[in-house]
């Protein structure tokens, strides 16, 4: 029985109604977040590029505002067209931070590199000590002609060193905020490395990696770089945090509107089979308490209108109207005991239980019915069976139905056939007491075979949309097992036929007054 096409349109409209617009947002969610992210992202890396700019630039202008501060009383001296001697004596006396001063005439100066910064030259030479550089300015005679360079020895690391803190603190803007406010200033990593690899720090070790920018120093300051990242505490990076968070939570979200929807329809559909299963339970109840009422009418009819030739005839007809108000009776009873077992209402008789007496009773009483109908009935049980704690009157219905079926689906091949067995355990202790009904029948298919146990599950093809039934013989049995802690088993083979197994949990020490003492159970429903 499967889902009618109108709902299954209602529940693909659903589906998609919930999950296409959910996936849509959710991917739209995402999208932005992740343009917001880059957006931060790229402020932060250009403002860590200007920092990083603007600090080794600010080098370089120091470098040349020290250097004209420092050699002012020398150009003096050599405008006043003195000699090399004083112009030495010059540079000499107000050396500051640098070292050993030089001048260097013009005839002499080779093997010089020139560094502009603001448009001047910066002349600087390798020193004798590694590291070391002489760096000085271009020094002119009276008439305004460079007659020399005069300069100092630079130890680059002591110089940069001395300077990184007041150039940071002088970059950072007076206000908190800048570009549009997305960057807080605050927060930044500044780094000096030098060509054997020494750092200084300022602001914490650990920076932000993928917006840091490292600016390269030049000239006599060569082989250094600054390095500027933002902080682990960064605006920048509680973004990031944040579209992780946002991310996982919007996947997160997904998965539980999947879930969801999925249940959801699940149980739609399950409800739309049940109701669809309901629909046809009347019906097939309704043919099937037709048939007898149809027949006991013709029968009493005939009865009344004293159609009949002999006396014979005449009990033929009360027969026929005994056989349909029985079977009349059967379906009623099966209908009211299946809403006990619904309702949880359903009580049984426990006790210790032999079951050979109770099949073998069960069965003879529907040897008659088979046997008319052409069925060839097997029987084969052993001499004894282990004792189970069962309601015989409810086993007994079990086996019943299980024969009822066995005669209902089979076709050509009428043989049904009847087994107790006992199983046992490892260790040969009586385990399970099993009664199997086999049949020659229809067979069910695979996909089949769990639904069958299943309240008014009938597979309607073939063979059963002829035959009559409610669907709840099989779920009744399945019902009475469970209460029992035993279960019912199914192995079947489509045109070959059908057997069904009940198993019953064998009571393993049975203590002689076991089998008096009944013990009334509520069914489990
Ligand atoms: P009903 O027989 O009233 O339809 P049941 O619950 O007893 O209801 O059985 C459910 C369905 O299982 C049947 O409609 C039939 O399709 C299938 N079935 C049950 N027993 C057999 C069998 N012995 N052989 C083939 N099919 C069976």
């Amino acid at each position: 029985m499967g889902i009618p096409p109108f709902s299954r349109r209602v529940l693909g409209i659903l589906g998609l109604g919930v999950v296409l617009p959910a996936t849509l947002l959710a991917g739209l969610g995402i999208y932005l977040t992740l343009r917001v992210s880059d957006v931060v992202r790229s402020q932060s890396a250009r403002y860590d590029r200007y920092m990083a700019q603007q600090i080794t630039e600010g080098f370089e202008v120091e470098l040349l505002s020290d250097l004209r501060h420092a050699l002012a009383p020398a150009e003096n001296a050599a405008r006043e067209g003195r000699g090399r001697d004083a112009i030495l004596a010059a540079l000499a006396s107000d050396a500051g931070d640098f070292g050993e001063a030089r001048f260097i005439p013009l005839d002499k100066l080779d093997n010089y590199d020139l560094l502009l910064v603001e448009h001047q030259p910066i002349v600087f030479a390798p020193g004798p000590r590694p590291g070391e550089w002489f760096t000085g300015l271009l020094i002119h005679d009276p008439d305004g002609q460079v007659s020399g360079v005069g300069g100092w020895m630079l130890d680059p690391a002591t110089f940069l060193q001395a300077r990184l803190r007041p150039l940071f603190e002088e970059h950072l803007p007076q206000n908190e905020r800048m570009y549009g406010g997305i960057e807080s200033t605050r927060g930044l990593v500044v780094r000096l490395t030098g060509p054997d690899g020494r750092r200084i720090v300022l602001g914490g070790e650990a920076g932000y990696e993928p917006t840091a920018y490292t600016g390269r120093l030049t000239g006599p300051l060569a082989g250094f770089s600054v390095r500027v990242a933002a902080t682990q505490n960064a605006p920048v990076v509680w973004a990031q945090r944040f579209v992780i968070l946002l991310i996982v939570f919007i996947v997160l979200m997904g998965a539980v509107l999947a879930g969801a929807t999925f249940f959801g329809l699940r149980y739609t559909v399950r409800q739309l089979e049940l109701a669809q299963q309901k629909a046809s339970f009347v019906s097939n109840v309704s043919h099937e308490l037709k048939t007898p009422i149809s027949l006991i009418h013709l029968a009493v009819e005939t009865l009344l209108m004293r159609r009949f030739s002999s006396q014979q005839d005449a009990e033929r007809f009360l027969n026929t109207i005994n056989h349909e108000a029985m079977r009349l009776n059967r379906i009623v009873d099966h209908i009211l005991e299946f809403a006990r077992l619904e309702a949880g209402k359903q009580t049984f008789r426990f006790e210790a239980v032999d079951l050979l007496p109770v099949v073998r009773d069960a069965v003879e009483s529907f040897r008659l019915r088979l046997e008319s109908e052409g069925f060839r009935l097997d029987v084969e049980m052993p001499a004894d069976l282990p004792l189970v704690r069962a309601d015989a009157a409810a086993l007994s219905q079990c086996v019943l139905n299980l024969l009822d079926n066995a005669l209902k689906y089979s076709r050509t091949r009428r043989e049904v056939r009847v087994t107790c067995a006992a199983r046992t355990d490892e260790a040969g202790e009586p385990r399970a007491v099993v009664i199997s009904v086999q049949d020659r029948g229809i067979g069910i298919p695979p996909r089949d075979q769990k639904r069958i146990f299943e309240k008014f599950v009938r597979i309607e093809t073939g063979l059963v949309h002829d035959v009559k039934g409610t669907g709840l013989g099989l779920s009744l049995v399945d019902q009475i097992m469970r209460a029992h802690g035993g279960h019912i088993e199914v192995d079947s083979a489509v045109g070959e036929g059908s057997t069904f197994t009940l198993v019953l949990p064998a009571i393993r020490s049975v203590a002689a007054g076991a089998r008096s003492e009944p013990q009334e159970n509520a069914a489990a429903s």
